[in-house]
């Protein structure tokens, strides 16, 4: 079973991100945080499925993506800044371990951050409590919708980079003592997402600052 979705709007977000909006078909129901298998259908590309996440609400009349390109892979995340308006793409039903379970601390490397997207929409929609996220990235021009974050009532963010020019980000990197400073309650829930190195390591620091494992929501093999 497949859906077709039709190309509505592209624009930049980072150097190399993209959002994509396309048309909602009848029947694609998801849980914010999920996502499905999309192909284009271009010459060569259409076999070619890769997972991305939905970064729209459940709610939502269309449906929108985030999609950070890596041209040396010579892949299929290399044409998506080729892609214009009416192109197609093919898309499986939805599926994925990061859903919705409340305010949290929501920590994410780089593309990583689209379950989040819609989670917190979702999360800002619905009125519910405070969370906390904690974004990092090689340099502040990589931060994806970060005037979103800061301008979200119900997201407290923090921006780590390797190397920051704006007093709006912080240098460092998302290990243990960082998790220490800003996390002051461990019974809550933690979702990561990332790198597969990044998502390793904050999951061990969490659980030796004594967060249990039912609290820690995360997806193997970005
Ligand atoms: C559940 C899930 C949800 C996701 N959601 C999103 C999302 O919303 N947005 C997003 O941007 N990403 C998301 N991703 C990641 C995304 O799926 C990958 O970035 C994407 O599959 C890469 O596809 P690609 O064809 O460009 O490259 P790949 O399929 O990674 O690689 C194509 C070829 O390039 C070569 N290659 C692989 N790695 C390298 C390397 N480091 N250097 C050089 N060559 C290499 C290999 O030969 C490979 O066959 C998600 C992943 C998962 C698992």
């Amino acid at each position: 079973m497949t859906y077709t979705l039709t190309l509505q709007e592209i624009e930049a977000v980072t150097p190399d991100t993209h959002k994509l909006t396309f048309n909602r078909p009848e029947g694609f129901d998801f849980e914010a945080g999920q996502a499905t298998e999309l192909a284009i259908q271009k010459d060569g590309l259409r076999d070619e499925g890769r997972p991305f996440t939905m970064t729209s609400r459940p709610s939502d009349k269309h449906l929108e993506f985030v999609i950070k390109s890596y041209p040396d892979h010579e892949g299929v995340t290399a044409e998506i800044p080729n892609l214009g308006m009416t192109d197609q793409v093919k898309a499986t039903p939805p599926f994925g371990a990061i859903t919705d379970h409340g305010p949290g601390v929501f920590i994410a490397g780089g593309a990583g951050i689209t379950p989040f997207i819609s989670i917190l929409r979702k999360q800002q929609q619905e009125g519910e409590g405070q969370a906390q996220l904690i974004f990092a990235n090689k340099s502040e021009d990589d931060i994806i919708l970060k005037e979103m974050w800061q301008s979200m009532p119900n997201v407290a963010e923090t921006f780590v980079v390797d190397k920051a020019e704006q007093s709006d980000v912080r240098a460092d990197r998302v290990d243990k003592s960082l998790l220490q400073e800003l996390v002051d309650e461990t019974e809550q829930p933690f979702y990561i997402c990332g790198p597969g190195a990044m998502v390793d390591d904050v999951r061990d620091a969490l659980r030796s600052m004594g967060v249990a494992d039912k609290n820690i929501i995360t997806e193997d093999g970005w």
